[in-house]
């Protein structure tokens, strides 16, 4: 059997509503995947969906962005989900620009709005 994705998922305060009807759609597939999220994304993501296991790490303002940021480091993530919110302005703006870097160094799929985690999602969904 091949190993389950590694799928970290994280939202900010205006799109957790979002990344949950996102969880909720795809329930079903991410309850296969090994899933890590930032803290309040990751307790939205439970509270919503009880099936589905996430491990929790800091809240993104506290360390959670850069410790997802670490594990992208250590190839321990396939892929970041990220519902960014660009309309209001954040503390850890620095991490949060510091993760996407990671991403993109470690050249892993990074989507940040629903429409672009929607598109991720149906290709790894195939077979
Ligand atoms: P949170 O962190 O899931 O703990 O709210 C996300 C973020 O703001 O980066």
């Amino acid at each position: 059997m091949a190993s389950p994705l590694r799928l970290a998922l994280i939202a900010h305060d205006e799109k957790k509503d979002d990344m949950v009807a996102f969880a909720r759609a795809h329930a079903d597939f991410l309850a296969g995947c090994d899933l890590v999220a930032t803290g309040t994304t990751g307790q939205r993501i439970v509270d919503a969906c009880p099936e589905l296991k996430v491990r929790r790490l800091k809240s993104g303002p506290l360390g959670g962005d850069q410790q997802i940021g670490a594990l992208i480091a250590e190839s321990a993530i396939d892929a970041l989900i990220f519902f960014v919110d660009p309309l209001t302005p954040m503390p850890h703006d620095v991490d949060v620009k510091a993760l996407m870097r990671l991403a993109i160094v470690y050249d892993i799929p990074l989507a940040l709005n629903h429409a672009t985690a929607e598109l991720l999602i149906g290709k790894l969904r195939q077979p």
